[in-house]
């Protein structure tokens, strides 16, 4: 028999709609996703602390709070599936998702599946994950191992300089790491970056190691017109070399922007197929943050249950 409700993804977005959808007793089944050999929980899993979530004065661990979304959904009698899917058909109702040991069916769908942050794979940038390397700024930058102490970022357009801009207020100095010698960012951005005593721009330069111990404790970049490398010490880095929504699984079935992200109807939650709603980063290349993907996760969930209830399928 389909399901009323499957969510696809299990970030703050798929969570949050999970709990609403099974408030409103919708019996969702949220398919966790191993996102290809990661783990189930979206970005936060690879976050240390989170300090902006509100409700945590004290601040909050990424696993503690995704697990805290998890058991808030379980308790109202959300179903978890751990499993990554490989396709799906929406030309057909009900929907049907599946991968190689398992097909579902569902009247409707909201598509949490998040975003990943591009990683430069480069000797060291594994091992000092978390460890000095990160991806995200805004999570990650007040951590103590920041304070006062130099630190990379890697990316010429507006998140760069954002996270950059950001990381001079805990950092004593910001290397600002780009590969060509003229931003992406826009000119107001670019002008931040300038006028900032804290930021050094490094201009025509590329990774090519993070070195440390227990700890990063440097970097080495290669200058591209010249071939020669500089070594850097520095306790953090950021790469902010842009986001790929995971939508792979999709395979077209629902229409995206130029960059992959879901088109929304905004604001409202609905994709280009009736019954089917997008929510988290997986439709927003600009906020990309916990609490924003929390919202849009409730919205879908009052939207898949408003036209579950519209088409006596509730
Ligand atoms: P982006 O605009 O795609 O910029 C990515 C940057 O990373 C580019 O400078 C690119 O270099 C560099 N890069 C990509 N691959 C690289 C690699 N392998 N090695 C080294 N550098 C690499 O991404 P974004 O900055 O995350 O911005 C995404 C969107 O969000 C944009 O539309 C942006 O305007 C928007 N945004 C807006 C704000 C704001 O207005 N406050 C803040 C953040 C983001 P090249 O330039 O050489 O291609």
């Amino acid at each position: 028999m389909a399901k009323k409700l499957v969510i696809v993804g299990s970030g703050p977005a798929g969570l949050t709609a999970a709990i609403y959808a099974a408030r409103a007793d919708l019996q969702p089944v949220v398919v966790e996703g191993f996102m290809k050999g990661g783990q189930p929980g979206g970005q936060l899993m690879t976050t240390t602390e989170v300090e902006n979530f509100p409700g945590f004065p004290e601040g909050v661990d990424g696993p503690d709070l995704i697990s805290r979304m998890r058991k808030q959904a379980e308790r109202f009698g959300a179903e978890f599936i751990m499993e990554d899917l490989d396709s799906v058909d929406f030309a057909n109702r009900p929907f049907t998702l599946s991968n190689s040991s398992r097909t579902i069916t569902a009247h409707a769908v909201i598509i949490a599946t998040g975003a990943s942050a591009q990683v430069l794979d480069m000797p060291g940038v594994k091992q000092f994950w978390g460890k000095g390397v990160s991806a995200c700024a805004t999570c990650d930058g007040a951590l103590p191992i920041f304070r006062n102490q130099v630190i990379g970022v890697i990316g010429g357009g507006d998140s760069a300089i954002e996270e950059a801009t950001f990381l001079t207020r805990f950092a004593s100095k910001v290397l600002l790491i780009h590969r060509r010698d003229e931003f992406r960012a826009s000119k107001a951005m670019q002008k931040r970056a300038f006028d900032n005593p804290k930021i050094e721009i490094v201009f025509d330069s590329v990774l090519e190691e993070v070195y440390g111990s227990q700890f990063m404790e440097g970097i080495k970049l290669k200058n591209v017109k010249t071939s020669q490398i500089s070594d850097y010490a520095c306790k953090g880095l950021f790469m902010a070399i842009g986001h790929t929504p995971n939508t792979g699984f999709l395979k077209n079935a629902l229409e995206v922007d130029a960059k992959g992200y879901i088109k929304v109807k905004s604001p409202s939650t609905a994709t280009s197929i009736e019954g089917v709603f997008a929510a988290g980063d997986v439709t927003d290349p600009h906020y990309r943050q916990a609490i924003s993907a929390a919202g849009t996760g409730c919205a879908a969930a009052l939207d898949a249950e408003r036209w579950l209830l519209a088409n006596d399928l509730g």
